[in-house]
């Protein structure tokens, strides 16, 4: 693709995002999270060069090696995969933005700990698996409001922000609407939060329309060719 048809193409997931937290209200806001998964830090420089802040990867390797590539500019780095406990030193030393998948409470106290021990804080969203599919990690609804505020309680240097989730997998809107209503439901109960992050490449309007206000998207930013 040229320079010109990727702004071209940006511009139009721009304005499906504009008119779609529209429909919410004038002061719903919806921050884009380019899941940059697929693509090298070339690939990642482009997007940056035509306005894109917040990036996102699901590997902490991933995430070190393009972080560290692209070190010169001013990029908000996000993790939005698994983290595995014997890579949270890895993941910390990166200093990333915001993570979006505390999945289990000893998952939350063995960040604490090494948070504490380097005297650092990290923001992060509790990742709910609001699909009910095996697959997928994070709590289920009916235990989430416990387990949030258990990780907020005893994890003073996890400053909790709000929830993260992945639709429903299957091409059935109703169902995928259902799984984000039901994230959304629980977010509205949070004390003090201010993100949901739910939405991707082929459910993101549906998310926003449910109440999202982060997105994370991957193959629509970057596609192919
Ligand atoms: C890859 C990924 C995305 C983006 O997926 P697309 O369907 O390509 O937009 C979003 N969230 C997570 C957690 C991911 O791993």
């Amino acid at each position: 693709m040229t320079i010109l048809e990727q702004k071209l193409s940006f511009d139009r997931i721009i304005e499906k995002v504009e008119s779609a937290r529209l429909r919410v209200n004038n002061h719903h806001i919806v921050k884009i999270v380019a899941a940059s998964k697929y693509v090298d830090a070339d690939a990642i420089a482009s997007l940056y060069a035509i306005g894109q802040r917040a990036f996102g990867e699901n590997k902490v390797q991933d995430l070190k090696t393009k972080s560290e590539t692209l070190d010169d500019l001013p990029i908000e780095w996000h993790f939005i995969g698994s983290l595995q406990k014997n890579k949270i030193n890895q993941l910390l030393a990166i200093n990333p933005h915001l993570l979006h998948s505390i999945d289990s409470v000893e998952l939350a106290h063995a960040l604490n700990d090494r948070l504490k021990r380097e005297g650092k804080t990290l923001r992060a969203l509790v990742q709910v698996n609001s699909a009910y599919e095996e697959s997928k990690s994070g709590f289920s609804p009916e235990e989430f409001i416990d387990q949030y505020e258990q990780i907020r309680e005893t994890c003073p240097q996890i400053h909790l922000q709000g929830i993260m989730s992945i639709g429903a997998h299957t091409d059935e809107e109703n169902i995928v609407k259902k799984s984000f209503e039901t994230t959304r439901k629980l977010f509205e109960q949070l004390k003090g939060a201010n993100t949901c992050s739910m939405g991707m490449s082929g459910d993101f309007t549906l998310a926003i329309e449910c109440g999202s206000t982060m997105i994370r998207l991957g193959s629509v930013l970057f596609p192919k060719g």
